[in-house]
């Protein structure tokens, strides 16, 4: 019978986790193909050797994962187009500030039957509003595009802890089924949810919080103040993306999308990390060079996403209901302290 052929597009931390599971289960699944293709953004490394020749020397992302084995069956292909020309199943999990010009160069390019998932926690903004990934990719693209999400620390899945993911879709339940097999191992469960706006907006604003989070852990604050800035921000994301989207459910919140993804983020994420050195240096110290130095290349999309939630909230005259959004973009950009954010943050939405 007909064997899905599945391709990754992007091998950062999260992306070679993403091609490591899938491909574990391409091998058992007899509906998909063995081989798995990964596409890479090309870089030379410190040796002097090409990324893609290394991680296809010796199966593993040396750069972005290193110490993890792919499974023999991923493929890295620098080609863009020659990667995804066969799939008909396309995961795409890169920061999210590349897909636009990513989607730009795959236009006409992929299958006409090919099913899209998108993993990366991100949005844009433009001259109409916000535009969630996925429908970045679905409208460029013409195709379908459903989201994976969730609490899921990629260095731990790695090394195969246990975690749960949400998957949002948009109304076929039978492609978020496919999309369920392709992802579930015995340590890594998903569920299906149908709520794409939800599910996305969850892992897209959560990013926002686990900077809050930071600052608290870089102010020493405590648990409890780091616990209230996880209440009153996920208290923010579902009125956030009910604003957006009155179809999202209050459900989806309770999926490892929501509370479980706060929670892990701000406890050990890289936006919690480095927001927390930011606190540390009195804000002295710019997000680019922390970044910089702490991540060895992986990029934080918390920082970003508060300056595009923030254009939406002034555009619409929502700053005021969105007292924690607000002033983590305005720590972030150095008109206000790091204290700033339990100055700001311990009011309560209002008309809530
Ligand atoms: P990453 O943070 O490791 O980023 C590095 C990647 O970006 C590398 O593959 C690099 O080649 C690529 N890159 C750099 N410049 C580029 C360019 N100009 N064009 C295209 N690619 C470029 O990436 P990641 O951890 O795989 O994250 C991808 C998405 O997955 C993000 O939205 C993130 O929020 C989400 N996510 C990450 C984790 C995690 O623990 N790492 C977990 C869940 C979700
Ligand atoms: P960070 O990008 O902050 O590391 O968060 C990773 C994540 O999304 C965990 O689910």
């Amino acid at each position: 019978g007909f064997k899905s052929k599945v391709t990754v597009v992007g091998s950062g931390n999260w992306g070679s986790v993403a091609a490591k599971l899938i491909a574990s289960n391409t091998l058992k699944l007899n509906s998909f193909h063995d081989e798995v293709r990964m596409w890479v953004f090309e870089e030379t490394l410190q040796t002097g050797e090409k990324l893609t020749d290394v991680i296809n020397k010796t199966n593993e992302n040396v750069k972005y994962l290193p110490g993890i084995k792919l499974g023999k069956n991923v493929l890295a292909d620098p080609d863009l187009d020659n990667a995804v020309k066969d799939a008909n199943m396309l995961v795409f999990v890169t920061p999210h500030q590349f897909m636009e010009g990513i989607c730009k160069r795959l236009v006409g390019k992929v299958r006409g039957d090919v099913e899209a998932i998108s993993l990366i926690k991100g949005m844009e903004v433009k001259m109409e509003g916000p535009c969630m990934i996925s429908n970045l990719i679905s409208e460029q693209l013409g195709i379908n595009c459903s989201v994976l999400m969730g609490a899921n620390i990629a260095n731990e899945i790695a090394v195969e802890k246990f975690s749960e993911a949400t998957v949002g879709y948009r109304d076929n339940r039978e492609i978020a089924e496919q999309w369920v097999k392709l992802f579930s191992t015995p340590y890594f469960m998903v569920t299906p949810v149908q709520d794409v706006e939800g599910v996305e907006l969850c892992g897209t604003l959560k990013n926002i919080v686990a900077i809050a989070a930071g600052f608290v852990d870089g102010l020493d604050m405590g648990n409890n103040t780091k616990a209230a800035i996880m209440r009153i921000g996920l208290r923010e994301m579902k009125a956030f993306s009910k604003l957006l989207f009155s179809s999202v459910r209050d459900s989806t919140f309770f999926e490892s999308c929501g509370v479980a993804d706060v929670i892990t983020t701000c406890l050990g994420g890289r936006n919690r990390k480095v927001a927390e050195a930011f606190a540390r240096n009195g804000g002295k110290r710019s997000f680019d060079e922390l970044e910089a130095e702490m991540l060895q290349g992986q990029k934080l999309q918390g920082v970003s996403t508060a300056r595009e939630v923030y254009e939406v909230l002034s555009h619409r005259g929502w700053l005021e209901l969105f007292p924690l959004f607000t002033t983590v973009h305005e720590i972030c950009t150095g008109r206000l302290p790091p204290s700033a954010i339990v100055e700001y943050s311990e009011k309560e939405p209002r008309g809530q």
